[in-house]
C-alpha cells in the first residue's frame, strides 16, 4: 500500500478494540508509544495457533510439537528478513526490549566491562537502556558516561570526539526518543564508534514499528524492539546481535532450551540465539508477531511512516494554536510522539480529563526521568501515533485539550 492507496478507515476496520466508546465518547488512542493495538489477523493467528497447533517446542517428537516448533521458527526467518539481518542466527527472542538490553548488559558487559572502562549512553534513553547499564558497571568498577542533548531534544554529537575514548566499551543510543519523538543520527554514531572499534547497541523500541530499520544497512552490533509496539501481542521481543559478538558471549539465564548437555560435574551450551533463550518462551506470543510483521509487510512500512510523518505535521502546528502550550522537544528530526504541557495545568489532571472525553494519551515521566529533569518537569503528556491514527484524532485532541483549559479557566 502506498501512501496515495494509504487507506487508513480500512486500516481501522482491522482494529476491533478502536471502534468503542470511552465515558461515552468515542475512542480516541493516542497512546501506540506506550503500546500498541492489534489487528484483526494477529488476534486470529494467536487464537488459531492455540486451537489447531499448541504444544511445546522444540523437545516433541509429536506431531502438534513439531508444527508448534517449525511455526515458531519461522517467524526467526521472518524477523530475520524484517529488520534484514544476515542470518536467522542473530535473532535472539526476549520477552521485550528492557530483556533485550538486559541480556547484552549482563552477558556481554560481565565479559568485556572491567575496572575504569565506561559505557556511553545518551542524556535521551528510557531507564530501560540506564539501568541495566548502572547495574552492570557497578559490579564490574565500570562507569556511565552521558551524551548531552540541547534544549530542542537533540543529541549534541559534536561533543563525541571529547566523549569516546581508549575506555569506551560500548555506545547505547535510542534510535528514536519515546519522550521526545526525537530522530537520532544513529549512523553518525556508528561510524564514530568502529572507527575506534566500539559496538553500538541501538534501542530500537520506538524506531521499527514506524520505519524501515534495516540492521545490515545501519551496521549496528545489537539491536532491540518489542513485540507489543509493533502491532504484535505483549510478552515477545527481538534482540538482533552480529553473530560473531553472540557467539563469544556467555548465557544470560540457564535453564532448558539453552543447553547442549547437562551433569552435576559440567554443563555445556547451545549455540546462539538458543543459548539465550532458558526455558519455554511465550510460544503463542511470537506467533503473533509473525501475524504483526506480516500486517506490517502488507499495508508497507513506508507508508506507515509517511501517513504518521503527515499525523505529526498537523499536531505540531495545531497544538501551536493552543494558549499556553509547552512542546518538550522540538527537534528537526522528529517520529511519533510529542510531548507537551500546559501552563498552570498539572499533566495528571489533563490525563484524566481527556479521558472522561474518550481520549488516551500518556501522561507521567515516560520512564525518561533524565530527560523530564533536563526540561525541568516532573511529567509530560504524550500524544502518539500509530497507522490507525487520523487527523481526526489530532482535531479530537485539541478539542479536548481546550475543554481541559475551559474546565480550568485557563
Ligand atoms: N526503549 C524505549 C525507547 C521505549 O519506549 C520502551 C517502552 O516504552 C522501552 C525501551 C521498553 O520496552 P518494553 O517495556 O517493551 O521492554
Amino acid at each position: 500500500m502506498t501512501l496515495e492507496r494509504f487507506d487508513v478507515e480500512a486500516i481501522r476496520r482491522e482494529f476491533p478494540v478502536l471502534h468503542q466508546e470511552v465515558h461515552g465518547k468515542p475512542l480516541v488512542y493516542l497512546d501506540s508509544a506506550a503500546s500498541c493495538q492489534k489487528p484483526q489477523s494477529v488476534i486470529d493467528a494467536i487464537g488459531r495457533f492455540y486451537a489447531h497447533d499448541y504444544a511445546n517446542i522444540h523437545r516433541g517428537l509429536h506431531s502438534l510439537s513439531e508444527r508448534a516448533t517449525h511455526q515458531f521458527e519461522a517467524v526467526r526467518e521472518k524477523v530475520r528478513g524484517f529488520i534484514n539481518a544476515s542470518d536467522v542466527h542473530e535473532i535472539v527472542f526476549v520477552r521485550g526490549a528492557t530483556e533485550g538490553i538486559n541480556l547484552v548488559a549482563r552477558s556481554w558487559g560481565s565479559r568485556y566491562l572491567g575496572p575504569g572502562d565506561e559505557v556511553l549512553l545518551s542524556a535521551m534513553e528510557h531507564h530501560a537502556n540506564i539501568v541495566p547499564w548502572q547495574m552492570i558497571c557497578q559490579e564490574r568498577g565500570a562507569r556511565v558516561r552521558v551524551i548531552p542533548m540541547n534544549d530542542r531534544g537533540e543529541l549534541e554529537l559534536d561533543r563525541l570526539a571529547e566523549l569516546v575514548n581508549d575506555r569506551t566499551r560500548l555506545i547505547g543510543l535510542v534510535h528514536v526518543s519515546n519522550a521526545l519523538g526525537t530522530v537520532n543520527d544513529v549512523r553518525k554514531v556508528i561510524e564514530h564508534a568502529h572507527g575506534r572499534g566500539i559496538p553500538v547497541l541501538l534501542d530500537a523500541a520506538q524506531s521499527v514499528p514506524h520505519s524501515r530499520v534495516d540492521v545490515q544497512e545501519l551496521g549496528c552490533d545489537f539491536l532491540v524492539f518489542s513485540g507489543h509496539k509493533t502491532y504484535g501481542p505483549t510478552g515477545c521481543g527481538v534482540l538482533y546481535g552480529r553473530q560473531i559478538l553472540l557467539e563469544a558471549m556467555p548465557p544470560f539465564q540457564g535453564g532448558g532450551d539453552m543447553i547442549r548437555s547437562v551433569s552435576f560435574e559440567e554443563t555445556t551450551y547451545n549455540k546462539s540465539p538458543w543459548r539465550f533463550e532458558a526455558g519455554t518462551p511465550d510460544i503463542a506470543g511470537f506467533i503473533g508477531l509473525g501475524a504483526a510483521i506480516d500486517w506490517i509487510e502488507r499495508v508497507g512500512i513506508e507508508a506507515i511512516g509517511a501517513h504518521e510523518a503527515d499525523l505529526l505535521d498537523h499536531a505540531l502546528s495545531r497544538l501551536d494554536e493552543v494558549p499556553g502550550m509547552r512542546k518538550i522537544g522540538e527537534a528537526r528530526q522528529r517520529a511519533g510522539a510529542i510531548s507537551f504541557t500546559l501552563d498552570g495545568i498539572h499533566p495528571h489532571d489533563l490525563g484524566t480529563i481527556l479521558d472522561r472525553e474518550g481520549i488516551a494519551v500518556r501522561v507521567g515521566h515516560h520512564c525518561a526521568q533524565p530527560i523530564m529533569r533536563h526540561f525541568g518537569v516532573q511529567a509530560t503528556a504524550r500524544a502518539s501515533f500509530a497507522a490507525y491514527n487520523t487527523r481526526a484524532d489530532v482535531d479530537a485532541l485539541i478539542d479536548g485539550i481546550h475543554v481541559v483549559r475551559e474546565f480550568f479557566g485557563a
